[in-house]
């Protein structure tokens, strides 16, 4: 009996990986009941290996014609780096990521990975070398331990317990009394907006793709989860092409290039001392975000 359960038990997991994978994706790029029409070129072929880099180059987008959304944006993140996009809401931000994972093709330009235009590479494979980290993490009623697991349902428990360690969630996860026991989701324990994207990140790594898309959260958290999260996801990055759609700019400060984005056009770039040395936009944003702290 054990012999027929176990592959079934296996299915079932990877069953709900996937039915999992497109609900979160789905939610976290408001695509429920969108049309997609993206479909494989008859020659695609596989992503090519780690280590990738991903390049927009004069890339112009628009969901509809009539209104453009991304003009002429172009920039690389070289294998391994790290570039953060901050602008205000609306400007464009998530759109690059909804472009990486090819949940759209672009109108103008190309993305290339490794020099390869993504128009050309096998969906599947892309999307299993790209994880993400979505503002809002879906988590389903089950143990803790499984919705890390399901960043990689074939990873040893010494693996998932890795990851969470690396996420810095393993320390909130001891204070539990059932610790990765303890069910989660609608009907268990309710986590907070900091720790469900300590389980998105411990999720990630358990899947150790070569690219990372981090979507922060727009909520605010307290100085202390705001730290916490910020240490994980720089765990995370390291060593992968990551891409950060950012909301507080202290997340951004160690990128190796931040794009300021403003009604679909990059407006300034750099890294974080030389754009408040320029004493523009980003100089701005950061004298705000200043304020805002210091009125708490
Ligand atoms: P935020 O900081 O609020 O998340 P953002 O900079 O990430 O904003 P995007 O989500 O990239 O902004 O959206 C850019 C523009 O595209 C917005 O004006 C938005 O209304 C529009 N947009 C986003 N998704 C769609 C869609 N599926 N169909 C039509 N327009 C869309």
């Amino acid at each position: 009996l054990i012999q027929l359960y176990m592959p079934l038990n296996f299915f079932g997991v990877v069953y709900r990986e996937i039915r999992q994978a497109l609900t979160d994706i789905e939610r976290m790029f408001g695509l429920l009941n969108t049309q997609r029409e993206i479909v494989d070129a008859p020659d695609a072929q596989a992503l090519p290996t780690a280590p990738i880099s991903v390049l927009f180059d004069r890339v112009d987008f628009a969901y509809d014609p009539a209104r453009p959304i991304l003009n002429h944006v172009s920039f690389e993140i070289p294998a391994g780096k790290t570039v953060a996009a901050v602008g205000h809401s609306g400007a464009g931000k998530s759109t690059l990521a909804r472009l990486i994972y090819r949940f759209y093709d672009v109108t103008g330009g190309q993305i290339l990975m490794n020099g390869l235009d993504i128009k050309k590479i096998d969906q599947s494979s892309l999307r299993g070398g790209i994880a993400i980290v979505p503002q809002d993490t879906v988590l389903f009623n089950d143990t803790l331990y499984y919705n890390i697991l399901y960043g990689n349902p074939l990873a040893t428990r010494e693996q998932v317990i890795a990851a969470a360690k690396a996420a810095h969630l393993h320390e909130f996860v001891e204070t539990l009394p059932d610790g990765y026991d303890a069910k989660v989701g609608e009907r268990g324990l309710k986590l907070s907006g900091g720790e469900k994207q300590r389980v998105a990140i411990a999720r990630a790594l358990l899947k150790n793709p070569p690219i990372l898309v981090f979507d922060e959260a727009t909520s605010a958290l307290d100085s202390k989860t705001e730290k916490a999260i910020q240490i994980s996801m720089e765990v995370a990055a390291r060593g992968r092409t990551t891409l950060i759609i950012a909301h507080r700019l202290s997340t951004v400060m160690n990128a190796d290039e931040i794009l300021v984005l403003d009604a679909g056009r990059i407006i300034e770039r750099g890294r974080h001392a030389a754009l408040l040395a320029a004493n523009g936009v980003y100089a701005q944003m950061w004298a705000l975000q200043q304020q805002d702290r210091d009125a708490d």
